[in-house]
């Protein structure tokens, strides 16, 4: 199975170098009407000019920082035992291509290939092959399920333990379905 696996909240805990990111940019920017809570679009809100702004400041800084998800690396390894393929697929840009093998890399997580620039989640994993796509986010996953490809919800107190379980699973459904 080739399986599609989001970097920011779901390999890596991304969301506490988010929090402390979004205080120090509310504090040195005006922001119009948001407060020093992260907002609910912090990672849909691509026409926001807040949000861009915040993103093209703080992501290299963000992605340096985040560490891996527990249990995340020994779920990656073993998928790779069992003869699944594993794309990580990223809306995060092009030219964070090098910060991102590095902080994987740093994190010892095992894949195969990296896909950056995912704003379409759906075409992408398409365009790649995917057979089931892992994500925190649910709107990218409404739109991969829409072009017919198996996903799982990466929920904020989820751990690669359970998920990698789910993940064997699936893929023992999927060969029996066919
Ligand atoms: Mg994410």
């Amino acid at each position: 199975m080739v399986i599609g696996i989001d970097i920011d909240d779901t390999l890596l805990d991304s969301k506490s170098e988010i929090i402390k990111a979004w205080e120090e940019y509310y504090n040195l920017y005006d922001l119009g009407n948001y407060t020093s809570n992260v907002p609910d679009n912090i990672n849909t809100g691509w026409n926001d000019f807040y949000i861009r702004q915040f993103w093209d400041l703080y992501r290299t800084k963000i992605a340096e920082r985040a560490v891996a998800k527990d249990y995340a690396k020994e779920a990656l390894y073993k998928l790779k035992l069992n003869g699944h393929v594993i794309k990580v697929v990223t809306a995060r840009p092009e030219n964070q291509r090098l910060v991102s093998l590095k902080s994987l890399k740093s994190q010892l997580l095992t894949f195969d290939e990296l896909i950056l620039d995912a704003r379409y989640k759906g075409e992408t994993c398409k365009k790649h092959g995917i057979d089931l796509h892992i994500d925190d986010t649910q709107m990218n996953l409404d739109d991969i399920k829409s072009y017919g490809i198996d996903t799982l919800l990466f929920k904020e107190n989820d751990n690669w333990k359970d998920k990698y379980n789910q993940i064997l699973a699936l893929a023992r459904h999927k060969k029996r379905r066919f």
